[in-house]
């Protein structure tokens, strides 16, 4: 628009395809061990278009879209984002659980609208720690909440959670119809970040074990026999009610206790029947008390000891030594 010697002229700006070419105007770069869909429900958001109608516009309608996008990203859908955020392929890619040496143990996702499941009482598709959606900087869901084998947080030592605080229902990011971020509920519009309960030390110390084994077997470690372990922990079968289902179909609350059981030699809802895939959840157990991590074994066996032993990270000073100083601090002012 300028003024000119007979009035105002208007004149059309250039058009926004031809200035930012066929970018998206607002990127947002996955965050690290970010799942897909997370990266997809902030990347709708951030240009302004609510998830639900994101999917359709990427060629995946329906129910879901992004949590089964996570599970299988079409090569079409996957160069579409490619040009659209200028983030190379194989790291798009990588955001996925496709291909996944682990899917045994992912948490399933159903066919129909996944917070239709009675509360409570039936696996969710993801999980999260409400304390990590509260300290990021911008909230998003990791990959290693979708594995059944997960029931705290490593970072917070706090339990997951698996269904909203407020309403139970499962995640359903993919229906929000409204410009919301994703770690509010989809369903009935509460915040997700509700504290949870600490888990206790035998239950995580089960939990980095498996965790521990899983990262061997994903970086190309076997057992012996050619067994791959996330079959063989996925394949046993526990009593939940009237039914028998793999650790996967369990809810979140019942995995947990699961883990308390096996940590603390309580009777275990294994059944009468013995298999491979029962012996090595028992094996596992019995480790997991004195097990302490790749990271501490590794750095114990391989690297050299420092000269005295560091501070605990959890000890605080002793009263003593402050007293001490103080004391020391309080003489040096009174000589000034
Ligand atoms: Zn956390
Ligand atoms: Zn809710």
């Amino acid at each position: 628009m300028r003024l000119g010697p007979t009035g105002i002229s208007v004149t059309p700006a250039q058009r926004y395809e031809s200035a930012a070419g066929s970018r998206w105007p607002v990127s947002i770069m996955p965050a690290p061990g970010e799942l897909l869909s997370s990266w997809l429900h902030r990347l709708a958001y951030a240009n302004g278009v609510p998830p639900r109608y994101f999917g359709a516009f990427l060629g995946a309608p329906g129910e879901n879209w992004s949590a089964r996008l996570d599970r299988a990203l079409p090569d079409r859908i996957l160069h579409l984002l490619r040009e659209h955020t200028r983030i190379p392929l194989e790291d798009i890619a990588a955001l996925t659980v496709a291909l996944d040496p682990l899917a045994r143990l992912r948490l399933p996702l159903r066919p129909g609208p996944q917070p239709i499941c009675a509360p409570g009482m039936q696996a969710t598709w993801l999980q999260f720690c409400p304390a990590c959606l509260a300290e990021d900087e911008t909230p998003y869901f990791r990959r290693g909440w979708s594995l059944a084998t997960r029931v705290s947080c490593f970072r917070h030592g706090c339990r997951l959670r698996d269904r909203c605080p407020s309403c139970g229902r499962g995640l359903a990011p993919f229906r929000q119809k409204r410009l919301v971020p994703h770690q509010i509920c989809a369903v009935c519009g509460a915040a997700l970040c509700k504290r949870t309960r600490p888990a206790t030390d035998g239950v995580r110390r089960l939990e980095r074990l498996i965790d521990d084994l899983l990262r061997l077997h994903a970086a190309g470690h076997r057992i012996g026999e050619g067994r791959s372990l996330p079959d063989l922990l996925g394949s046993a079968s526990f009593q939940s009610g009237e039914k028998r289902v793999s650790i996967a179909r369990l809810p979140h609350r019942d995995r947990y206790q699961l883990f308390g059981q096996l940590t603390e030699g309580r009777s275990i809802p294994f059944g009468k029947r013995k298999s491979p895939a029962i012996s090595c959840w028992k094996r596992v157990a019995q480790a997991a008390p004195t097990w302490r991590g790749l990271a501490i074994s590794f750095s114990e066996a391989a690297l050299p000891r420092p000269a005295a032993e560091p501070c605990s990270a959890s000890a605080g000073p002793h009263l003593a030594d402050l007293v001490q100083a103080a004391t020391r601090l309080h003489q040096k002012r009174q000589a000034l």
